[in-house]
């Protein structure tokens, strides 16, 4: 009996482990999802709404392969953030999702600083990273092929395209001119970096 029984709960113990720890750390990474950084005060909800209305106006002529992402951008939780950066690296990003705790109801993480951007470039910005929310399926890293690619195809389809830097200044003359430089030059390095077919803006 004590033999047998032992041997049982050994058995649920490797039955429990295979199906216990998994849902734990997708209970753990869900919660840290919700719960990582700040809600948005009032000046940064009124920064999302003017970009999801900007969104919305155009949701007749998006392209069909952007849809999913363009469901979560109007209606993903925001979560605010002073910055980023971790350590040295002096790598700082302006948005971040997490490939895993999207279970829960799609949650976008942004820095402080991107409210201070054009509402559509801040559009885009919701756009590429509402294609981070679906990446869910266990690719070796999350996808920046197919978010820049979905957020170019997207400028292209609100007519915001520009043959360099200085057509892309003159479209987004709202919000701060250094904050929208810097997103632009990072934008456009990263669609060269990424290969983004018919980038909606060159430099
Ligand atoms: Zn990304």
């Amino acid at each position: 009996m004590g033999l047998a029984s032992t041997q049982v709960s050994m058995k649920m113990a490797v039955v429990i482990t295979a199906i216990g720890l998994p849902t734990m750390y997708q209970a753990f990474v869900t919660t840290k999802n919700h719960v990582w950084g700040r809600p948005m005060n009032p000046f940064q909800m009124s920064k999302i709404k003017e970009a999801r209305d900007f969104i919305s106006s155009k949701q007749s002529g998006s392209p069909a392969g952007a849809k999913f992402a363009e469901g979560t951008a109007l209606t993903a939780k925001i979560r605010v953030h002073e910055t980023f950066k971790d350590g040295d690296s002096g790598e700082d990003a302006w948005g971040v999702t997490m490939q895993y705790g999207q279970i829960a109801g799609k949650v976008i993480h942004l820095k402080k600083m991107a409210f201070l951007l054009d509402k559509r470039l801040l559009a885009s910005l919701l756009i590429h990273e509402s294609v981070h929310a679906h990446q869910w399926d266990f690719r070796e890293k999350p996808s920046e092929n197919e978010a820049y690619q979905i957020q170019s195809d997207m400028l292209r389809s609100w007519g915001l395209t520009a043959g360099d830097i200085i057509q892309a200044r003159d479209l987004f003359k709202e919000g701060s001119e250094d904050v929208n430089d810097g997103f632009l030059d990072d934008e456009m390095s990263t669609f060269v970096e990424y290969g983004v077919a018919d980038p909606a803006w060159k430099r």
